[in-house]
């Protein structure tokens, strides 16, 4: 049932790469009958950083689109969040950020790699050719934990990210995601399912199934989210997403509202 499932990571303009306004995705929400809809734009950046996020200075104007969506969908329930890139040594600006508004949640998201190499960025698709695909993904995964143990988000993005262009390392990939569950597990974190890795060369959801089946057995709570740039890409793929985690034993996905996290069951 689409109503049992909320979709928390979607775009909007401001980040200067995705269409349709927030009125335009609660306008489809309704039609879909999704349980809960939530914006979580790329987050800006004190300094302008790059350019595929929204400015610092447009942060009223997300607030704004927002509540103009809320105040045309009553009957939907709109949170507000932000998709966060983590850096280390710039944890400090997350706080700050968190203290802007009324957030209803902070994804944690790692594009970037300590080296500066953007893991998802077509320009750095020659490093997986190369033959980095196992350092590219050993430095992805420690990123990754560290995000999850930094204690700023309230779930985190799109793990596997590194296979979006479909290059994976040799060997059973489980080496990789165990480290990251044991840090979802250990701090209460849950990730999401993310239903644009279909929609990418790896032709996969994010993460792989034996992520899901180690999370599960870990006992991490999973949500739902399409990632939309689009509004045609709201809870895209739902429904095969929630077979999924159906069959490797999840029952329950979870709800955010001011950061506090409630679970609820799936049919
Ligand atoms: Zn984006
Ligand atoms: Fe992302
Ligand atoms: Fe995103
Ligand atoms: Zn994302």
């Amino acid at each position: 049932m689409l109503s049992d499932f909320a979709d928390y990571h979607v775009h909007t303009p401001l980040c200067g790469h995705a269409t349709g306004w927030p009125v335009d995705f609660a306008a489809r929400a309704v039609e879909l009958g999704l349980g809960e809809l939530g914006f979580a734009d790329h987050n800006p950046m004190p300094e302008r950083f790059d350019e595929w996020r929204m400015l610092r200075e447009d942060l009223p104007r997300y607030f704004e689109e927002v509540e103009k969506a809320r105040t045309a969908f009553p009957q939907l329930t709109i949170r507000l969040g932000l998709e966060c890139d983590f850096f280390t040594g710039r944890e400090a600006w997350i706080e700050e950020l968190r203290g802007l508004a009324t957030w209803d949640y902070f994804i944690g998201s790692v594009h970037y790699l300590p080296d500066g190499t953007e893991v998802d960025h077509p320009k750095f698709i020659s490093r997986y050719r190369d033959g980095d695909v196992e350092e590219i993904w050993t430095a992805y995964w420690k990123t990754y934990e560290t995000a999850i143990r930094s204690g700023l988000f309230d779930f985190v993005a799109h793990p596997d990210l590194p296979k979006k262009f479909g290059f994976r390392p040799a060997g059973d990939l489980r080496r990789f995601y165990e480290p990251a569950i044991a840090a979802l597990a250990e701090t209460g974190t849950p990730f999401e399912i993310n239903t644009a890795g279909w929609r990418k060369e790896c032709a996969e959801q994010y993460p792989a199934r034996e992520f899901l089946e180690c999370a599960q057995a870990a006992g991490v709570p999973l949500l739902i989210n399409s990632d939309a740039h689009a509004v045609s890409e709201l809870g895209s793929r739902f429904a095969e997403a929630a077979e999924l985690a159906r069959s490797v034993g999840f029952t329950h996905t979870v709800r955010f509202q001011k950061r506090e996290l409630t679970l609820v069951p799936f049919a």
